[in-house]
């Protein structure tokens, strides 16, 4: 098993190295690795391999990983849709980052009970770059907007970039768009501050590094 993942991640890491280069020796890269379809003993033998990032789309699964895996300095990322009664279980588990910050109904309700806590929360606000009915996230035209009143009215609420997922299609041409215009959001948002643009999953990530993105998220390429 733990062969197949060096060569797995070594593979994914090569890439992503050549795709940020093409763009600039500058442009740094995170990795986040999602283990939404692999098992506690991948993520700890990837942890040995070197990698100390990992994401989750489930509330449940992400407690159970971050309590298993408690003896490794790993950082957690949420990185899925967030029910509003799971609010409570999320904030106690204080992940590095919720990336899927996606309307401002969540926003009210993420800031309320951060307040009752006294904490606060990093997260991506999440664009839905080609407006697809099947996808959360605020559209393009709103985005700038949305982000702005998040920053003014939730202030438990840390913003720090947006977060897409690319078009669920077999077209370059389209997915490239959606990682566009999820680019442009960024880079006008950055003098809100934003410093993370959250784009590229397994079938896409070299493509999403080259429209500019700085933390891919990939799972199936890693652990399969
Ligand atoms: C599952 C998931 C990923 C990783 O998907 P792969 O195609 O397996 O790389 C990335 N982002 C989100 C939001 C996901 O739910």
């Amino acid at each position: 098993m733990k062969d197949q993942l060096r060569k797995n991640l070594d593979e994914v890491i090569w890439n992503i190295e050549q795709a940020r280069i093409a763009v600039s020796e500058h442009h740094i890269v995170k990795l986040v690795a999602v283990g939404k379809y692999s098992s506690e003993e991948s993520i700890a033998a990837l942890y040995e391999l070197g990698q100390r990032a990992f994401g989750e789309n489930q509330v449940q699964q992400l407690a159970a990983r971050m309590e298993h895996l408690d003896h490794l300095p790993l950082e957690w990322h949420m990185i899925g849709s967030l029910q509003s009664n799971k609010i409570n279980k999320l904030l106690e588990l204080r992940p590095t980052l919720f990336q899927a910050l996606d309307s401002i109904k969540l926003a009210d309700a993420l800031n309320q009970r951060l307040a009752k806590r006294n904490q606060t929360l990093n997260a991506l606000l999440q664009i839905n770059a080609a407006n697809e009915e099947t996808k959360s996230g605020v559209s393009v035209e709103e985005a700038v907007d949305r982000y702005q009143e998040i920053q003014e009215r939730y202030p438990h609420i840390k913003l720090k970039g947006v977060m897409s997922i690319g078009t669920h299609t077999d077209e370059t041409q389209a997915i490239q768009k959606s990682f566009e215009s999820t680019y442009k959001i960024y880079d006008q948002l950055r003098k809100n501050g934003a410093t993370i643009c959250s784009m590229g999953m397994s079938s896409d990530y070299e493509l999403a590094i080259r429209c500019g993105s700085n933390l891919v998220r990939v799972g199936s390429k890693i652990f399969k």
